[in-house]
């Protein structure tokens, strides 16, 4: 047993781990999410008995009856955060505790029990801990951490359920951006949207994600890496990518981004990049942004930079901008000065490779 929160842990360490020859195998080269660590953490709900059967244990499918009722009601939330080897050779988590916070109100919007913070937290500790030897040492290689929850009681009524799995697995990646940072293309959905008002577009949920995925589709169909949506009742405001906030820089150096309006995906990177941008003394506005304004900025010479963030690219640079109604590019088409300089300051901190005022980092 072992104190990861407001309940314990059982931990029973799996019977067969991947050798660590096949571990390191799988580490030179392990892509974005389809390598998994040995281990998962899986916790228990039921009504009138609170969050019990907290586990650390072997990774392994879940069976799961045909009535269970995330598979019929889309009752599902999740997170995702990183555990980096940091420079002094700790073991490092960006900002868990906003995850959990955060994960506790997606499970509000979505009518679910809400898991402890501190629970959370300790979950994902545990499974890092055990772990560890899956973490990459490559440069910016880090495990990404996948903690999850679903209505798992078996029930085809529609009411919020009164059972719930709460489920961390662990995949590492190697680099984002291997070969350098290379700018994205973008496609303007004028077809979809994401996120309505009163809508889920702020809770995380794997809702908002079917949603987005035949915008991406037709991304891909025009030549473009990624899709970002515009706001449902207008159509003339930006809202943000599928799974990225997005920023605009000024050729003043100031910077703007969509104010969280309820459709918008609170983004921890998006929170930090506010942060340290200040802190830099750039004026940074949060406010409804028109695709106009983009897209005339972009093309006098207003706008000069416009990046993407999450957690799993960190800043991401936008090149070029495509849509119905033709194209265009920010600056050169190329990686812009201050996407390059904030990147390089965020991925430091995350990396435990520069100072971190603001006790970002929580090491192991
Ligand atoms: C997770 C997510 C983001 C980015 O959030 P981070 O906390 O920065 O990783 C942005 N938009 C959507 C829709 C997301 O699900």
């Amino acid at each position: 047993m072992s104190g990861g929160g407001t309940i314990d842990f059982e931990i029973r360490p799996s019977s067969q781990p991947v050798s660590a020859t096949e571990r390191e195998a799988l580490l030179a080269n392990p892509g974005f999410g389809r390598v998994f660590t040995d281990h998962m953490v899986t916790i228990r709900y039921a009504e009138g008995k609170g969050w019990y059967d907290a586990r650390v244990e072997a990774r392994a499918p879940i069976p799961m009856d045909p009535a269970t009722a995330v598979l019929h009601y889309a009752q599902e939330i999740f997170e995702g955060l990183k555990a980096y080897h940091r420079a002094d050779g700790s073991v490092g988590l960006f900002r868990p505790d906003a995850n959990a916070r955060r994960f506790a109100q997606s499970a509000q919007r979505m009518a679910m029990a809400p898991l402890p913070e501190d629970l959370f937290v300790g979950s994902v500790r545990e499974l890092v801990n055990i772990d560890r030897a899956w973490i990459p040492t490559s440069t910016e290689g880090s495990l990404y951490l996948r903690p999850f929850q679903y209505a798992s009681e078996v029930f085809l009524g529609v009411r919020p359920a009164r059972e719930y799995l709460y489920c961390v697995i662990a995949s590492p990646v190697g680099p984002y951006f291997a070969g350098g940072l290379k700018p994205v293309s973008i496609w303007i959905s004028d077809e979809y949207t994401r996120a309505a008002p009163g809508g889920t577009g702020a809770a995380k949920c794997g809702g908002n994600y079917a949603a987005s995925l035949l915008a991406q589709s037709q991304a891909a169909d025009n030549g473009c890496d990624q899709v970002i949506f515009l706001d449902a009742a207008e159509r003339k405001y930006v809202d943000e990518l599928g799974g990225m906030n997005v920023f605009f820089v000024r050729a003043d150096g100031s910077m703007f981004t969509p104010e969280l309006n309820g459709s918008i995906l609170p983004g921890i990177t998006r929170d930090s990049v506010m942060t340290l941008a200040r802190e830099q003394g750039r004026h940074v506005e949060e406010r409804p942004v028109s695709i106009d304004e983009w897209r005339d900025g972009a093309r006098s010479g207003e706008i000069v930079e416009t990046f993407a963030c999450g957690t799993a690219a960190v800043l991401t640079p936008i090149g070029t901008v495509r849509g119905v109604e033709g194209e265009f590019k920010l600056g050169d088409g190329g990686t812009g000065p201050v996407t390059a300089a904030l990147r390089e300051t965020l991925v430091g901190i995350q990396f435990g490779r520069v100072p971190d005022p603001h006790n970002w980092t929580t090491t192991l």
